[in-house]
């Protein structure tokens, strides 16, 4: 039976890797710093330790003394949507870059075999929505639009001098915006499609909901399963470099408001404020992880049905 550590699991995607990893007959441990929040863990075992603490991570990679995991998932980091991203630039690069410093260390050091780092879109630089989709290498030359988006190609640079210098084999994914049930809707670090799916469960039909900038932001928003199935095929393949996981269906934030709109059966109109955009689009290619046999099968409007009762079902639990 293998054996796999998920750093993050407490959080939105590791807590669903772990279910994930459990159906496919992994023994797994969770580590994070926080259970999570909206289920029991599926972990074989969960530690409670803060990784930005090197001994801490030595702790984590061990499965008894001298017997380190096959597999690493290193998923944690200090993160949120836009809005967080752009006010806590300090602890986004202070914490995450500790985490990863110490975990990929550890990892080596013990001996694991194969090492998975969960790096993102917010690598690429800012695109003007016609612009053709850039390809993996085209990170280069690096101009990420925000520090996050510089930690995460930091980490991905030092995962790959490692796993140079141990041998130990390194699998990089670049994962677009993602969702789906289980994911932080509120306060303060939820993502765009969590967002809107809490202000529109909050609205009454025909009502006004507020969103930052003129909504004319191009993103693309993959589902969870969708995103875990590339995470599994990525593991299992010898692709080595930065590889890009994510759905191409590009849509404005106005697109997205009504995509939820439409599923949660309201009227919705639109009231523009001041707030973090982020960039005017990032379009990237997947035929990367397409060759390894990866398929998206939810549309944003699938993924959504799924989401918007969920986060609906928290909204009037919280009332
Ligand atoms: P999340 O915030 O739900 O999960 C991250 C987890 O890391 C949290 O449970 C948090 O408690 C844990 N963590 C933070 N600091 C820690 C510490 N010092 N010690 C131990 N644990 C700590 O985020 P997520 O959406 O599940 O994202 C998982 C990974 O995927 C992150 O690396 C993120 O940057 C990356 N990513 C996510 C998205 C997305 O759209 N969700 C997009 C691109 C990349």
């Amino acid at each position: 039976m293998k054996k796999a550590l998920v750093c993050g699991a407490g959080g939105f995607i590791g807590s669903h890797l772990v279910k994930r990893l459990k159906k496919d007959g992994y023994w797994v441990r969770g580590v994070d710093q926080k259970k999570p929040v909206f289920s029991e863990t599926a972990a074989d075992d969960f530690l409670l330790l803060d990784l930005r603490e090197q001994k801490n991570c030595e702790k984590a990679v061990l499965i008894s003394e001298g017997k380190a995991f096959d597999e690493v998932y290193q998923l944690a980091a200090d993160m949120g949507g836009m809005g967080f991203i752009h006010s806590a630039e300090c602890e986004i690069m202070r914490n995450s870059a500790l985490i990863n410093i110490h975990i990929i260390h550890a990892s080596a050091k013990a001996g694991v075999e194969k090492y998975f780092f969960s790096s993102s879109a917010c690598i690429y630089r800012d695109m003007d929505p016609q612009e053709p989709e850039l390809s993996e290498e085209e990170a280069y030359p690096a101009l990420p639009d925000n520090e996050y988006g510089w930690e995460k190609l930091y980490a991905e640079r030092m995962a790959m001098a490692y796993g140079r210098l141990y041998g130990m084999k390194i699998r990089l994914a670049r994962f677009q915006n993602t969702y789906g049930p289980e994911g932080t809707w509120h306060g303060g670090r939820e993502k765009a499609p969590a967002a809107l799916s809490r202000k529109i469960a909050e609205a009454k039909d025909g009502g006004t909901i507020e969103i930052w900038g003129d909504g004319s932001a191009m993103r693309a928003y993959t589902y969870i399963d969708d995103l875990l199935d590339g995470i599994i095929l990525l593991m299992k393949s010898d692709l080595k470099n930065g590889v890009n996981i994510g759905r191409r269906q590009y849509v404005s934030v106005i697109e997205l408001v009504q995509t939820i709109a439409e599923v949660a059966g309201k009227k919705i109109n639109i009231k523009h404020i001041k707030g973090p955009v982020g960039v005017k689009a990032r379009n990237f290619r997947n035929d990367l992880i397409k060759s390894i046999g990866w398929k998206s099968s939810y549309s944003l409007r699938a993924g959504i049905a799924k989401t918007y009762p969920w986060v609906k079902a928290q909204v009037e639990g919280n009332k």
